[in-house]
């Protein structure tokens, strides 16, 4: 089969590798029908180190079941289902408590000898615990926005759910990138009175404006976080989406959050230590965030996007076919597209 390979920063390949086939009880083969190059490959794109080996790819991805191991009850051949960026079984103790990037039988895509998402099929490992069954067709209208409840609107839903986002609050989204645009989804789906972007990009901006953004801050750093002071009473906001991760964009998010606010994190932060922690101290402002279990939002949102209440996927501005895959991580890190899905 085939599938993505990154060999070092810049260096993408589609490539033959071993087929994917069941190995456990607990496995789903499946075949992938859509899958999305992620912000967050963006950072081995710019930053791997050559290897001779290569990384496999991708973490978000649609898919029909060819086959299931003896102990897989869930899912069937011929099922169209969709995968969670984490794998895990559903049942363990933060499984349980819908934390399932924490499963305590669970693990990442493209890592460790599991297949990634980004090639032509995938062996699922804890195939009941991770598949989600869609009640509709794979060439349905609605796949671009089943497919981002993979990652980015569940990534969004969570930096929402952290910041605390609820009726009447003031919200800022930090970064105008597809978990962000979800971000504004989120925050407008969950009732924010305001929601204030940071971004400068015409063409995001103008989408998050469409998804409910109220306002949109284009300058930077202390400039940025004055201009949200002027648009919330000089307060700061209650509810403060970083959805970056860079060391200016968490400081920016820190710095605007208003006193008993709170910051959700879901940009994979590029740095070791938060900064700025006398102010979000002496603020009372609760820094929460991580990898979204994007598992247990997948039913929450479900229902939305099938009305079309929500309409993530308006963040593909791109579709590529597997060999153009490499083209795509250019488009992305160029900023030439928002996100780019890859139609096998
Ligand atoms: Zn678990």
């Amino acid at each position: 089969m085939r599938a993505t390979v990154m060999y070092g920063a810049g260096d993408v390949r589609i490539e033959n590798v071993p087929d994917a086939r069941l190995i456990d009880p607990t496995d789903a083969l499946v075949t992938v029908t859509h899958a999305c190059i992620c912000g967050s490959d963006l950072w081995p794109y710019n930053q791997m180190e050559h290897t001779e080996t290569g990384q496999r790819m991708g973490h978000e991805f649609i898919c029909v079941v060819d086959a299931v191991g003896a102990d897989v009850r869930t899912v069937k051949a011929g099922d169209l289902v969709v995968a969670p960026f984490a794998w895990s079984d559903g049942t363990c103790v933060f499984c349980q408590e819908g934390l399932h990037t924490s499963c305590l039988h669970g693990g990442w895509w493209a890592r460790d000898g599991i297949d990634g998402g980004q090639g032509e099929a995938v062996r699922v490992p804890q195939a009941d615990g991770t598949l989600v069954v869609l009640p509709v067709g794979k060439d349905d209208a609605l796949m671009p926005s089943l497919l981002t409840l993979s990652d980015v609107m569940g990534t969004g839903h969570h930096a929402a759910l952290a910041a605390r986002v609820g009726p009447g609050k003031t919200v800022t989204v930090v970064g105008d990138g597809a978990v962000g645009l979800c971000g504004v989804i989120a925050a407008k789906r969950l009732g924010a009175e305001q929601i204030i972007i940071l971004g400068r990009h015409p063409d995001r901006i103008a989408l998050a404006k469409e998804f409910g953004a109220t306002d949109v801050v284009s300058e930077r750093g202390g400039d940025a976080v004055e201009r949200v002071r002027e648009l919330t009473n000089g307060f700061g906001a209650h509810s403060v989406l970083e959805c970056v991760g860079y060391e200016q964009s968490t400081v920016t998010a820190l710095s605007i959050a208003r006193p008993g606010g709170a910051v959700g994190r879901v940009g994979l932060p590029q740095q070791e230590s938060i900064p700025t922690t006398l102010t979000s101290f002496f603020d009372n402002v609760t820094i929460g965030g991580g990898p979204a279990p994007a598992r247990a939002y997948i039913e929450q949102l479900l229902p939305d996007v099938l009305e079309g209440t929500i309409e993530p996927g308006r963040v593909f501005d791109r579709v590529v076919s597997l060999d153009e895959v490499p083209d795509g991580y250019r488009a992305m890190n160029e900023r030439e597209a928002i996100k780019v899905m890859v139609h096998l």
